[in-house]
């Protein structure tokens, strides 16, 4: 399997949901005949909600058990590990230092940096955040990969007034991260792109750090409900079967194939289920998103609705302008 033949698979709609299933296989079989050691990874969570874990979790094929045997040689990751206080801590030590330049550092939740929001730990009487450990390993870490978008963006942990003062990881670390933004992560997503770094190396990003693969269009361009909108038939309320867009849907403006892929196993997605989307992908999800119940505004609703397009544009402009009021360092 080359990289355009990997790519293929990661976008071909009959698999979504399902990603794992097809990649799975191939991973094993290259493990096998490289007789490469699988990745060592370390999943960090520093604020958030779990969520991204528990989207992992939600994977059907592969379920966790395969991702464990087959994917990455996990050593921590709080959400699922049994060891606690010191004895975890050492594991995370030591793994960064054995692996050093090797291992992928996996981060869930924004940053605080107010840092006393996240004390995860005592050494020897002083306060480590989850920015001291997200600091350390991220200088020793091959690749640092931010899942859902607290991590990647700052997300509803740096929703105003933001008393934690929470970022991205890519604005913490000062270096690059790949995003997998999404409140949460498709496992998919997650997934295709941790197999892509182990793999390919690092997959082409968009300019917010998102892999194309997953992030390259816009949730309008392929939305099942896409005829109404370029015919101007506009849903009156929830649970009319017309595009939502005078209904606040954000879909325009964000990028993600959840039209396509759909989530719990190729079941549904936000506007098949009669809901708009609200842009939980985007920089600046929920604030610059919200109301999510108003339309974009009319001045955009002209607009072409393209990555690059002047309405892309007006928003990655006005999250950069809120980001720099922010303090947040370009
Ligand atoms: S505005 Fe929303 S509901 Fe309408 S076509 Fe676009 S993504 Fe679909």
């Amino acid at each position: 399997m080359d990289v355009n033949e990997y790519q293929k698979i990661c976008q071909d709609p009959q698999h979504g949901g399902r990603l794992g299933s097809v990649v799975l296989p191939l991973l094993k079989a290259h493990f096998q005949t490289s007789k490469k050691a699988k990745p060592t990874v370390i999943w960090i969570e520093t604020t958030g909600c779990s969520g991204n874990s528990v989207s992992l979790w939600n994977s059907i094929g592969p379920d966790l058990a395969q991702i464990l045997e087959w994917l990455i040689d996990i050593r921590y990751w709080n959400f699922l590990m049994s060891a606690q206080d010191d004895t975890a801590i050492d594991i995370l030590h030591r793994t960064a230092l054995q692996q050093q330049n090797r291992f992928i550092l996996v981060v869930e939740g924004a940053i605080a940096l107010n840092e006393e929001f996240t004390v995860v730990h005592r050494q020897e009487g002083r306060a480590v955040s989850g920015a001291d450990i997200v600091r350390e390993l991220g200088e020793l870490a091959r690749h640092v990969l931010a899942v859902g978008t607290c991590a990647a963006f700052g997300g509803p942990s740096a929703a105003r007034p933001n008393p934690s003062r929470s970022v991205g990881v890519g604005d913490f670390l000062g270096r690059k991260v790949v995003n997998a933004s999404g409140c949460p992560a498709h496992p998919d997503w997650i997934i295709g792109t941790l197999v892509h770094l182990l793999l390919f190396g690092e997959p082409e990003l968009e300019e917010f750090n998102r892999p194309l693969l997953f992030y390259g269009e816009t949730v309008h361009r392929r939305c099942t409900r896409r005829s109404f909108f370029d015919r101007g038939i506009f849903a009156q309320n929830i649970g009319d079967t017309e595009c939502m867009f005078l209904l606040g849907c954000k879909g325009p403006v964000t990028r993600a194939d959840c039209p396509v892929r759909q989530w719990n196993d190729y079941v549904s997605w936000p506007v098949k289920a009669n809901t708009p989307c609200i842009g939980c992908t985007n920089p600046g999800f929920p604030d610059a998103m919200e109301p999510f119940f108003e339309p974009l505004p009319r001045e955009q609703t002209d607009a072409k609705t393209e990555p690059r397009s002047g309405l892309w544009r007006t928003l990655a402009s006005t999250l950069t302008k809120r980001r720099r009021a922010d303090g947040v360092k370009d």
